[in-house]
């Protein structure tokens, strides 16, 4: 049947995580650092509110861009939380998770031959959103010496007469990586200068723990120029929730809008009525999170420091990216081996880009005794390879 497919789809690598996390499924007793999702269970008072909408008979489509109450309270959160200003009527679509949104803004703004720039190490599905848009990746290789920071002269390199715009994950997911305000605004004069767009990937913005989060289109000039890209699934622990949204210029949304109406219509509107309750009232419960995520990635960075895998304290999100090179394994070898012997799943830096290769992703998104249990695990794993003599 391959001869039916088309090609853009059939040259198109299905993703290096899930292939871990089906190997996983399959064996006993395995700790799982491998799937980036919140061990929480959404909260009680979200769910509560998506039971009473459906008892009240809310059980129909809502309109395209999401119910006008639910951009509202996008619009009133984004500006109590970042000092964000956007007009819920026509500068707010509520999409299918943050991955919808991310598909909807590279279809409103690629044309063929359009080139987008992406940052690696890099979410996985940033590459691949873009070549079933019709555009080119453009990829940037950040360096571990710069803590995976994107460097203006770096953008300003990849640059050609065709780019149209950049995509930007801040915190980072796999590195944890966290851009400071200055180092936006040094961005952000690249992007102005060349007359770029920008998606702002911000799904972890609530999930930052030393500094005070700048919201990209804060920055001066930016907002015009770029979609900013959420949703609930990560803060909010709501992945099976399916909701995410986008803001920027109205131009663009209803654009996003229009592609929506045709292929997806709206968000599943239960899940939207629980999402009304998380912008409204979900403060506390994200606060309650992020205190517990903060716990985690101490415990988890001192560890592998320990073990002897060199990992920066990641700023944001729930990775920590630990180098391997001292075990002079390969990334994919090292997540391989670790499976099969010690039943930990993390992912092979690779998968993100080639300058991931060296390094593996851990999730910590999962209690503290289970992160303990896995660091014992590692530790076995790793003292194995580096002095075998004494393991
Ligand atoms: N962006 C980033 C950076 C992510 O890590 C993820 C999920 N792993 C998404 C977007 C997609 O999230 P959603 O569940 O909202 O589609």
């Amino acid at each position: 049947m391959n001869q039916y497919l088309s090609k853009q789809v059939a040259d198109l690598k299905p993703s290096g995580i899930r292939r871990f996390f089906d190997l996983a499924a399959q064996m006993d007793d395995v700790i799982s650092l491998g799937v980036g999702e919140p061990d929480f269970v959404t909260p009680w008072s979200f769910i509560e509110q998506s039971f009473h909408a459906l008892e009240q008979g809310y059980t129909s489509y809502t309109e395209n861009a999401g119910m006008i109450e639910l951009r509202e309270e996008i619009s009133a959160y984004l500006n109590r939380s970042f000092g964000l200003s956007y007009d819920a009527s026509d500068q707010v679509i509520v999409s299918v998770g943050a991955s919808q949104a991310i598909d909807l803004a590279l279809r409103a703004i690629v044309n063929p031959g359009d080139e987008v720039i992406v940052v690696e190490p890099s979410f996985v599905a940033y590459v691949p959103a873009i070549t079933l848009a019709g555009g080119t990746p453009v990829t940037i290789q950040t360096k571990a010496e710069d803590d995976f920071k994107v460097q203006p002269e770096q953008i300003e390199a990849a640059i050609t007469p065709n780019t149209k715009a950049i995509m930007l994950c801040n915190p980072n997911n796999p590195t944890g990586t966290f851009l400071e305000k200055k180092e936006l605004e040094q961005l952000g004069k690249v992007i102005a200068k060349h007359d770029l767009l920008v998606l702002s990937d911000e799904i972890y913005a609530e999930l930052t723990y030393d500094e005070p989060y700048t919201s990209f289109p804060t920055i001066s000039g930016m907002k015009e120029r770029t979609i900013l890209i959420s949703g609930f699934s990560k803060a909010f622990a709501m992945t099976g929730w399916r909701l995410g949204y986008a803001t920027g210029p109205s131009e663009i949304i209803s654009a996003m809008v229009k592609i929506h109406q045709y292929t997806m219509m709206c968000a599943p509107t239960m899940a939207q009525h629980a999402a009304l309750e998380a912008m409204k009232n979900g403060r506390e419960s994200v606060q309650h999170m992020l205190e517990s995520y903060k716990q985690r990635r101490n415990l988890i960075v001192s560890s592998l420091n320990e073990i002897g895998l060199d990992c920066p304290n990641p700023g944001g999100a729930f990775y920590a990216f630990p180098s391997i090179k001292a075990t002079g394994l390969s990334s994919a070898e090292f997540a391989e081996q670790l499976l099969q012997e010690e039943h930990v799943a993390v992912v092979p830096g690779e998968v993100f880009g080639a300058n991931g290769e060296g390094y593996v992703r851990c999730s910590y998104a999962t209690s503290i005794k289970q992160l303990d249990e896995a660091m014992n695990r590692i530790k076995r794993f790793v003292e194995k390879r580096i002095n075998p003599a004494t393991a």
